[in-house]
């Protein structure tokens, strides 16, 4: 197994890590264990200055950070710094309002008896990461986790591991204590071990469906909880009465950011037939507006994609919907040839049921464009759907579009606004898109002991 950065952009090996040795996997699970047992005994409040330290050390250090996700996994340079601000967030929300999730709960409904709840720590948690948001899908597992006293061991992406080893640096530079975070560039294996060891307690995934199964199994099979946070096909709706120049801008913008590979991109406009041609002529001219080019350049537009390897799948998809007889409505389909690991934007339409890509996460900027006449016909083509992570809803009758999201099969919608995860509401999905919830106040129990106390 090797983790290995290379350059998106230009296909140059930049640096390789040797694989954990079962030594090193030990040590991590020693040290986890004992953090676990000593953050029993301190008060939450010091994890929480040492949580804000690591916060101030991604403030301070802000390039340097953001530097790592661009060579690692292409991103444009601004999306990088947004991406350390937004860790930065993660980590400050749960320094502010960690505690607060955490007190006792009475329950109060028993006639004169007492009882309460508490939440409290149950141990290590494996994380295992993709390399689409290096940190922030990192610092998600991790600044709960730690408020409550659980140590985190991450397994990230094989294509990242610059960024991987820069989360466990800044750790060691905020003075975070020995075992609370560590990186391991653990094989298969060595991920299946952690979550057979006693001293794990929890798994948390981030990733493709198909990794979700199986690392869903072998928690399952080892009676360990978990949550899953998988990919989705999520809808982007937009009412005859939606704002066009809103609904066009979410739509743009919720499906090229990143370069098209985010869970909850827009990967489906579902567009009335009232303003269909009005939004394609819109989008049409936004996404000519998205030029590849080094995404170290401030002026650059639209990022390569992850690898080479994404490069080569997603064209291979795009075959398939092509042979399976959807249309390219605007974009050419044409691979990209040289080093980098450039995919051009496509808009696409005549996705049928029976088309072998339907339903299938196109992790990339492509947008699939569907005419519907009816709120009817939209549900049932949203809901068809085997995944529910997220969604979009345009409309300027705010009633009409919150009864509709209230139809919609899937963990969270935004209304006239593209979907984005935020440290203070819960993000998660339903279906294929997995189970369990990250932020918020719901994020930080997954991995708790929730212990009722009667008396
Ligand atoms: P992936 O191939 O499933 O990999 C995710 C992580 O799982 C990587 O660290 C990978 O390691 C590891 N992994 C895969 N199979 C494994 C196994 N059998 N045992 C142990 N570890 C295993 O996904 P990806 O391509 O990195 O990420 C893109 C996917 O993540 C998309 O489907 C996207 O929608 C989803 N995603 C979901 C959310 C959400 O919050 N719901 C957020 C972001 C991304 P290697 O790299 O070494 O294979």
């Amino acid at each position: 197994m090797s983790y290995r950065v290379v350059n998106p952009y230009n296909g140059e090996l930049i640096k390789e890590f040797p694989a954990a040795t079962d030594e090193e996997v030990e040590q991590a699970l020693t040290d986890a264990n004992n953090f676990y047992q000593q953050a029993k005994e301190q008060p939450i409040e010091q994890r929480a200055e040492q949580l804000a330290a690591l916060a101030d050390e991604f403030t301070k250090r802000a390039d340097y950070y953001a530097n790592f996700l661009t060579a690692n996994m292409g991103k444009l340079i601004s999306e990088a710094r947004g991406e350390v601000k937004k860790t930065v967030a993660f980590a400050r929300y749960y320094v502010e309002n960690g505690a607060a999730a955490l007190v006792d709960q009475d329950y109060t409904a028993m006639a004169g008896r007492k009882a309460h709840l508490e939440f409290s720590s149950i141990g290590a948690v494996v994380a295992v990461e993709p390399w689409n948001f290096p940190y922030t899908q990192v610092m998600r597992v991790f600044a709960p986790n730690f408020i409550l006293g659980n140590p985190v061991i991450l397994k990230h992406a094989s294509i990242v591991p610059e960024c991987a080893q820069a989360f466990d640096d800044a750790c060691k530079a905020a003075g975070l204590p020995t075992g609370a975070f560590k990186n391991i560039f653990a094989t298969y294996d060595q991920v299946n071990q952690m979550i057979g060891d006693p001293r794990v307690q929890g798994v948390a995934l981030t990733g493709s469906e198909k990794a979700g199964e199986l690392i869903a199994a072998e928690a399952g099979h080892n009676l360990k909880k978990s949550t899953m946070e998988l990919g989705g096909t999520d809808v982007c709706i937009v009412l005859n009465d939606a704002d066009l120049k809103k609904a066009v801008a979410g739509a743009v913008s919720g499906r090229l950011r990143n370069a098209g590979q985010a869970c909850t991109s827009a990967k489906r406009y579902l567009v009335q037939s009232g303003i269909y041609d009005e939004f394609l002529t819109a989008i049409k001219k936004e996404f000519a507006k998205y030029q590849p080019g080094d995404p170290l350049n401030e002026k650059t537009t639209l990022a390569p994609l992850s690898s080479k390897s994404a490069q080569q799948n997603l064209q291979k998809q795009i075959k398939a919907v092509l042979d399976g007889g959807a249309k390219v409505l605007w974009g050419d389909p044409t691979a990209v040839e040289g080093p980098g690991a450039f995919f051009k934007p496509l808009i696409i339409s005549g996705m049928t049921y029976d088309n072998p890509m339907y339903d299938h996460e196109l992790f990339g900027p492509v947008a699939q464009l569907y005419k519907v006449d009816d709120e009817k016909g939209i549900v049932e083509l949203a809901n068809h759907s085997n995944y529910g992570l997220g969604g979009a809803i345009y409309s300027e009758n705010l009633d009409k579009a919150r009864k509709l999201a209230s139809k919609i099969e899937t963990g969270q919608i935004a209304v006239n606004q593209p979907l984005s995860s935020l440290p203070e509401l819960p993000f998660g999905g339903i279906k294929k898109s997995g189970y369990g919830r990250e932020l918020s106040n719901l994020g930080i129990r997954e991995f708790a002991n929730i212990k009722t106390v009667l008396g």
